[in-house]
């Protein structure tokens, strides 16, 4: 049984937009089959909720085992009908996230930890594909 404390059912990963890596889409777990696992557009996803006549959001496919896409959501930008997101919102959620389970994990002042996000969030940005390190 998968929990959201082993995070291994709570990954996502973005993509950077087309027209640059200030936008990307996020995509989240839609299905799970042996070591397959299916991500579909989370902003479509979420228009679609909203409106049933909207088309099944694009879903992407990866082999989890082999860290391979079978289906790369790269190629799927034709299919999107959502709104991209701010990579920087994204990026900075993140960095939230990651001191906040530092400070949990490891404890340390708040004052260390701001200057650890602050250089988080002056890194260049990972260029393509990224994983998300939140836990849902
Ligand atoms: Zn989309």
């Amino acid at each position: 049984m998968l929990t959201s404390k082993t995070g291994a059912n709570s990954c996502c990963y973005y993509t950077p937009h087309p027209d640059g890596e200030h936008l990307c889409y996020k995509w989240t777990v839609n299905g799970i089959s042996k070591n397959v696992k299916w991500y579909a557009c989370a902003g479509c996803k979420s228009a679609k909720n909203k409106d049933k006549t909207k088309p099944k959001p694009p879903n992407s496919k990866r082999d989890e085992e082999a860290e391979t896409w079978i289906i790369n959501p790269m190629d799927l930008y034709d299919h999107h009908y959502c709104n991209p997101l701010e990579t920087s919102k994204e990026r900075g959620k993140q960095i939230i996230f990651t001191q906040k389970k530092e400070i949990i994990n490891n404890g340390g002042s708040v004052k260390s930890h701001i200057g650890k996000a602050e250089v988080a969030i002056t890194q260049k940005y990972i260029i393509g594909t990224f994983r998300c390190t939140i836990e849902y």
